[in-house]
């Protein structure tokens, strides 16, 4: 387009009220300075026991960041929560494998995937962040680190998930499940009393997924995103399909250029149905929260929940969804 026609054109749309083309660094860091946002937790699916146990961190003072790393071992540890830690099922050799991250207020962030038989794979991951100068460490790397640094090895493989393993092989179909209510990976946010916030995920990732496949969740920028000047976002679902738009980065940098947490998780589920073949099969959630401390929530397929703590009052709500 010539200067002039490009003029015309922008002057039109400008008339019109709609910006175009900003000239670089116009984005101006969008923060909510002032007011500080309501101390809160916020995670994926209906896990309250999760969301009680990190509100009891910030209650005392506790930083978001130990909140948050609380919060999900809860659920890492739980035998019967069949999507994260210790009970987790295995991949399609009967191994359980597991992902996770942590990211905080200062945009510090550690992660591990393909570690095996260590049930709190978030504190690995923390441990990265604060002990290394590097951000991921994976499979035996990750391992031989988190023994260096005293965690202990043992079975993961529950006898549920092996025997939901044995059945599985019979037909060894693997086929993402559209929706798996109550039991999914964990994404974790949370803003302490000092208004600031931070983030946590885990998982063991797509069951009897192929052996070293690793998903969105211990991806920083897919599975989760923190910017204290913006707010967090966390991602829920078929891995495969989050790491494809980097779906918590993109929410996050939507509300930073002034969208709100729910109008921004529903444009990044928007971008997946309309540029990734298949979305009928399979199901994304988007969990956001902003630094005013308001919350967004949107999946793909009705049935993705989620919890919401704030002054003492704990509750699942059902976010909102494209089909
Ligand atoms: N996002 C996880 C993964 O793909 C799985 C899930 O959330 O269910 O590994």
């Amino acid at each position: 387009m010539s200067n002039r026609r490009k003029f015309i054109a922008q002057a039109v749309l400008g008339a019109l009220g709609i910006s175009v083309g900003r000239p670089a660094g116009a984005i101006q860091p969008w923060s909510n300075r002032g007011a500080k946002p309501p101390p809160t937790v916020l995670s994926t699916w209906n896990n309250l026991p999760a969301n009680k146990k990190a509100w009891k961190v910030i209650k005392k003072g506790g930083r978001a960041l130990d909140a948050v790393e609380q919060g999900v071992r809860l659920v890492e540890a739980d035998p019967d929560d069949m999507s994260v830690g210790y009970g987790g099922r295995p991949d399609r050799e009967g191994i359980v494998t597991l992902d996770a991250c942590i990211m905080d207020e200062e945009g510090n962030c550690g992660s591990v995937c393909f570690l095996q038989e260590i049930k709190h794979p978030i504190s690995v991951a923390r441990l990265v962040m604060e002990k290394t100068p590097h951000v991921m460490l994976a499979g035996q790397g990750a391992l031989q680190f988190a023994l260096e640094n005293g965690f202990k090895r043992q079975n993961l493989l529950t006898p549920q998930a092996a025997k939901d393993w044995e059945e599985w092989k019979k037909e060894s179909h693997y086929q993402p499940v559209i929706n798996i209510e109550n039991h999914d990976t964990i994404g974790m946010l949370a803003i302490g009393q000092d208004g600031h916030i931070s983030g946590a995920c885990t998982t063991s990732g797509a069951a009897f997924k192929l052996h070293g496949r690793v998903g969105d969740s211990p991806i920083i920028g897919a599975g989760l995103y923190v910017d204290d000047e913006v707010g967090g976002a966390v991602a829920t679902g078929l891995g495969e399909a989050v790491i494809k738009t980097a779906g918590s980065f993109l929410v996050v940098e939507l509300m930073r250029q002034g969208l709100e947490p729910q109008a921004a998780c529903e444009e990044a589920v928007r971008r997946i149905t309309r540029k990734q073949k298949g979305f009928e099969e399979f199901q994304v959630g988007f969990l956001a929260l902003n630094r005013e401390g308001k919350v967004g929530a949107h999946c793909i397929h009705p049935g993705f929940v989620y919890a919401l703590t704030r002054e003492d009052t704990h509750e699942v709500a059902t976010a909102s969804s494209f089909m």
